[in-house]
């Protein structure tokens, strides 16, 4: 007998194409593990990508290199619904209905909205201002409860369960308020010693990369600034290597910070085990991966079981909504 599930999970990712080994340790990881205990439903939102207006020519490449990366690292089509944000429009309705119940101050309180404006002052669309109400949609159409989310996207959220309780009040209890889940992931460091692994920044290690491009990459990752020669001691304490060394070699740390503090190990050595440790841990993902490349058809077609299913959820809330609002004779 299946054990009750605890609530429902939603969660949406910018599809990004290839995801790192941040984006592992960091979401996927918790997304595949989530499955165990909700019933989850994850999402390639592509209408929020549209907000910034980066890489839509590759959009369909991004959305398909996400989802192998998704399959392969263990989120499961027949556990959970798997789809593409635009694949259900009801959410584009639900968004321009709860945006009349969101005070317009609202939103452009909201943290990210000031920064993207900062970052692209040629292109404040509207979307951009809107991005919260059409995050909140893409919950409650599906009557989540549980959204998992890091420390910085609790702000956001909090606007989302505000929504939630506004419409709750006007037009009687319809939406649960989305409870945070807080993932305990670790940060995960760029190679080039910034504050996060970003595709952007270029610092990222990709899943899917060959054990030879990992190797690679990990040869660019800096060290220490103040080890310049192999008979200066190190410490492991700053070094970005080192913190990746906690992720993937956590039995060898010992050895890796003794020999460090202690000048008894180079780090184009020591570089060279992450990169060993890496592979070791990649191996069967990307084996996985090759399978899931080897059958063409298969992302779509899971993506396409996946928006029929979320269809179905969609719509109906989409009918209580409209009932609620008078768009629609209540049945
Ligand atoms: Fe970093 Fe390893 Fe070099 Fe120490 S030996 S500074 S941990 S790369």
């Amino acid at each position: 007998m299946c054990a009750q599930k605890k609530g429902r999970v939603f969660s949406g990712a910018r599809p990004t194409g290839r995801q790192h080994i941040g984006n592992y340790l960091g979401a996927i990881k918790n997304y595949v593990a989530l499955q165990d205990e909700y019933d989850c439903i994850y999402c390639a939102v592509d209408i929020h990508a549209l907000t910034t207006l980066e890489n839509t020519d590759k959009l369909q490449e991004n959305i398909q290199e996400m989802m192998l990366d998704w399959l392969a690292a263990g989120l499961d089509p027949q556990r959970s619904i798997l789809f593409v944000q635009s694949h259900v429009p009801e959410v584009m309705v639900l968004h321009t209905l709860l945006s009349m119940v969101t005070p317009y101050s609202w939103l452009t309180r909201v943290p990210s909205f000031k920064e993207k404006a900062r970052q692209q002052p040629e292109n404040i669309n509207y979307g951009l201002l809107g991005y919260p109400v059409l995050m909140t949609a893409d919950i409650v159409i599906y009557k989540a409860d549980t959204v998992p989310v890091g420390e910085d996207q609790l702000a956001h959220l909090e606007l989302a369960r505000e929504i939630v309780r506004r419409f709750n009040h006007l037009f009687s209890p319809t939406f649960p308020e989305p409870q945070p889940k807080l993932t305990q992931a670790p940060l995960i460091v760029g190679l080039d010693g910034s504050q996060k692994m970003s595709k952007s920044l270029n610092n990222h290690i990709e899943l899917a990369a060959t054990p030879e491009e990992t190797h690679k990459r990990v040869m660019t990752a800096m060290t220490d600034p103040q080890r310049q020669r192999k008979t200066d001691p190190g410490r492991p304490e700053v070094c970005n290597v080192y913190s990746l060394h906690q992720q993937f070699n956590p039995d060898k740390l010992d050895d890796i910070a003794y020999k460090c503090r202690n000048a008894l190990r180079g780090c184009v050595e020591c570089k060279g085990m992450l990169a060993d440790g890496i592979n070791r841990e990649l191996k069967p993902f990307r084996e996985r991966r090759q399978g899931l490349v080897e059958r063409p058809g298969y992302v779509k077609e899971v993506l396409a079981d996946g928006a029929q299913r979320a269809s179905v959820i969609a719509r109906e809330t989409l009918l209580e909504v409209e009932e609620k609002m008078g768009l629609k004779a209540k049945a």
